[in-house]
This record gives C-alpha cells, sequence and structure tokens, in this order.
C-alpha cells in the first residue's frame, strides 16, 4: 500500500487562507487585525489579497508566515475574472486586462494563479476552457457561500477535470470581514518548511487538500484499491470521470467512518476523495491521475 501525494511526502501540515481583504481594499478590518485573528486561530500562514493591489506587512515580525498577493481583476470579450495571485512581490500590470495575459505574468514572477470563485461570476466551461497554466480554481469561496450561496464551484471543477484540464482545488474565506465570512475554508498544505517559498511551492506541486472542516490523514492505492483515513466523518467519496461507477462509503447506523477503502474501477482515469462530516463540512483532495 503507497500514500499518493502529498500523503507520502516528507515535511509538516500547515493550515493557511489563500484569499483575505482588508482595509488597504474593501474589507472591513486593518491588515494588523486580519493577521492577528488568523494567528490566533491556528492558521500557520496567510495570504492578504486586497484587490489589484499587494498590502505590504502590516508589522515585522508577523505571527503566522505573511505571502504577498493580490487579487486581480481582469476580462475577456465583456467576461470578468479575478485571479487571485499568490507569491507575487509587483502587480503584474494594471487591472482590466486578459486573464490569460497577467496569470502568465504571474507565473513568469514566480507566483501561483487562481482563478476566484467561478460560480460567483457564473463562469461557464466555455468562460473557462480557453485559459491554461493557471494552478486551479477556488472550489470553495466562504464569503460567496454567506452572501449568495454560490460559494462551491465544484461543478466548474469535475467539467474541467473531465475534459482533462489538470486544475487544483482550493479553498478560501475571501473574507470581507461584514459578516463572519472568516475561518471557514482554507487549505492544508505539505511543505518542506513554513516558509512563502516553500508553501508556494507546495501548492503549485498539488501537494495540499482543500477543507472546510474535516481533516484527511492519509490516501493510499493498492492496485485499484484507494484507502482513505480521516477524522471522523459521516460520508468518504471517491469521484471519478466515470459516473456510472459509483464509490461512497456512508455512516450508515451513526458509527462515523475514520477509514474507508474503496475499489476504482478501471474506467476511472483519475479520482479526487471527498470526506464529508456530521456537520456537512467537507474536504476535498486534489486529483490523482491513474492512467
Ligand atoms: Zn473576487
Ligand atoms: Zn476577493
Amino acid at each position: 500500500m503507497s500514500s499518493v501525494p502529498p500523503f507520502d511526502r516528507p515535511g509538516i501540515w500547515l493550515k493557511g487562507n489563500l484569499h483575505t481583504h482588508t482595509t488597504a481594499s474593501d474589507g472591513r478590518v486593518a491588515p494588523l487585525e486580519a493577521v492577528n485573528w488568523f494567528a490566533e486561530h491556528g492558521y500557520d500562514f496567510l495570504a492578504i489579497t486586497d484587490h489589484n493591489w499587494i498590502t505590504p506587512p502590516p508589522m515585522d515580525n508577523p505571527p503566522l508566515t505573511l505571502i504577498p498577493g493580490a487579487e486581480i481583476s481582469t476580462q475577456r470579450c465583456g467576461v470578468d475574472y479575478h485571479v487571485v495571485a499568490i507569491g507575487i512581490t509587483e502587480m503584474p500590470g494594471p487591472p482590466g486586462r486578459d486573464p490569460q495575459t497577467v496569470i502568465d505574468a504571474v507565473n513568469t514572477a514566480g507566483g501561483l494563479a487562481i482563478l476566484a470563485h467561478p460560480y460567483w461570476h457564473d463562469h461557464t466551461l466555455d468562460d473557462l476552457r480557453p485559459l491554461h497554466d493557471y494552478a486551479g480554481i477556488e472550489i470553495f469561496n466562504t464569503s460567496c457561500w454567506l452572501e449568495i450561496q454560490k460559494g462551491h464551484s465544484l461543478v466548474h471543477w469535475d467539467l474541467l477535470l473531465r475534459r482533462g484540464h489538470r486544475v487544483l482545488g482550493f479553498a478560501t474565506d475571501d473574507c470581507h470581514w461584514r459578516i463572519p465570512d472568516y475561518g471557514k475554508g482554507w487549505v492544508t498544505v505539505r511543505a518542506a518548511e513554513n516558509t512563502p517559498q516553500a508553501i508556494v511551492d507546495a501548492l503549485k506541486a498539488g501537494h495540499f487538500y482543500a477543507s472546510t472542516g474535516p481533516e484527511i490523514y492519509d490516501v493510499s492505492l493498492n492496485e485499484r484499491q484507494v484507502t482513505v483515513r480521516c477524522s471522523p466523518a459521516k460520508s468518504v467519496y471517491v469521484i471519478g470521470n466515470d459516473n456510472s461507477c459509483p464509490n461512497a462509503i456512508h455512516a450508515w447506523d451513526g458509527e462515523p467512518i475514520t477509514e474507508a477503502a474503496v475499489e476504482l474501477h478501471p474506467r476511472q482515469k483519475y479520482f479526487r476523495v471527498e470526506v464529508v462530516d456530521f456537520e456537512g463540512h467537507s474536504a476535498w483532495t486534489q486529483p490523482v491521475w491513474v492512467r
């Protein structure tokens, strides 16, 4: 039995939020307050991503790792796209440009480009398919969920994966602090160390899972058997490209699941795991391509 990435990787697990607004754009709390809130609530790193502006660190010795970033407004053919750029120290040109131009500039600068909240934009597959070389999409966004119930972009993710786009799934808060839209969606990263570069490297490599609550301790693949170990769960799903091959384990008897094994059908070219707890919160692994 061998664990799949990132569960097979050496390093440490780090929890972080990659999408945060402050009073430097349209957020209600100052950068210092935002940093302190996340540090006090068990987070190891934070990216402040104000609109079209890189907010400087609000203190010299922050209590968690700060990764510089910004949320960049872009547009193509009348369609808006917000690109969350992580690990950049200069804005890649003015806002309002084509999203692909911005994605390319972020990559050239050594950063990571995430397409923010596709459901909030009501993006169609046609809007997303022409773009390439971005790291992934926000599959969960707290602010979009609490404000308009368009926080889950799992359909966008599956449609892209099904068509061969190897994109990662991120959960973020996108907190603006007008309502309690913080601490509800995050990524748990397997990084070599707790530094901005190591975290960005791990994110680029897909060495993380996204969560709104549950923890995933291990996912392993033995021949075609997928085994998942996780915090107490109500359901564990192994989701692939072929929907005629259902694979789910449910706690029908109410006894929490902490380990689940399912046989992956030969028609599945990839699989991703979703763990759902008794409060309805989810954790999502990245897709694992098996052939
Ligand atoms: Zn946005
Ligand atoms: Zn935002």
